[in-house]
């Protein structure tokens, strides 16, 4: 397991009973956590090819853009939808209460283009799932998926089989 683990904080019965929430600002505050964990998720990436990464609102932004920075690459936002300004393509998908929308600018994602899409967590992948699918529907092609924590046993992997997914630390 990396030494980034040991930045990150844990807390129980957040958000609620039973839940144990990681969380990554807990890593971020440190100048040796952040950048352990931006190099390390950059290293997943390893020698593939790609044109852009793809950044999930919020904490994928924390991630996803100075990766791109440090590869000299583009950095395309998925957002929440209702926030971007252009003409958009978005997606929704089902939570574990309600739903949730995203969204892309259209024009940012060209076909063929390939991405690696970051975020900071999977748990049940749905999230990614749907940013994968919102991409693919614009002709994009997902060549890679990187997080800083996987949840194990939410089985979210299961969920992107077929897309290669690198994670820093995983959880049982
Ligand atoms: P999924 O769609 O079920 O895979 O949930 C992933 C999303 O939920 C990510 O965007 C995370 O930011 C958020 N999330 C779920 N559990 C945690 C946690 O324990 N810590 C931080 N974020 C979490």
């Amino acid at each position: 397991m990396s030494k980034v683990e040991e930045y990150i904080i844990s807390i129980p019965d957040y958000p609620k009973p039973g839940i144990i929430f990681r969380d990554i600002t807990s890593v971020l505050r440190d100048a040796d956590g952040l950048r352990l964990a931006v190099d390390e998720m950059t290293q997943c990436i390893g020698d593939t090819q790609f044109d852009a990464i793809v950044g999930l609102e919020s904490r994928g932004f924390l991630f996803g853009m100075p990766m791109a920075y440090n590869l000299h690459k583009a950095f395309i936002p998925v957002r929440k939808r209702g926030k971007l300004p252009r003409e958009t393509a978005h997606i929704s998908y089902d939570l574990e209460y309600g739903s949730a929308e995203i969204e892309v600018h259209k024009e940012d994602i060209t076909p063929g283009m390939r991405v690696v899409v970051v975020d900071d967590l999977i748990a049940t992948g749905g999230t990614l799932e749907a940013a994968i699918k919102l991409l693919e529907g614009l002709g994009a092609k997902v060549v890679k998926v990187v997080c800083l924590l996987e949840l194990k046993g939410l089985h979210g992997r299961d969920r992107l089989a077929g897309y290669p997914t690198e994670t820093v630390i995983a959880y049982e």
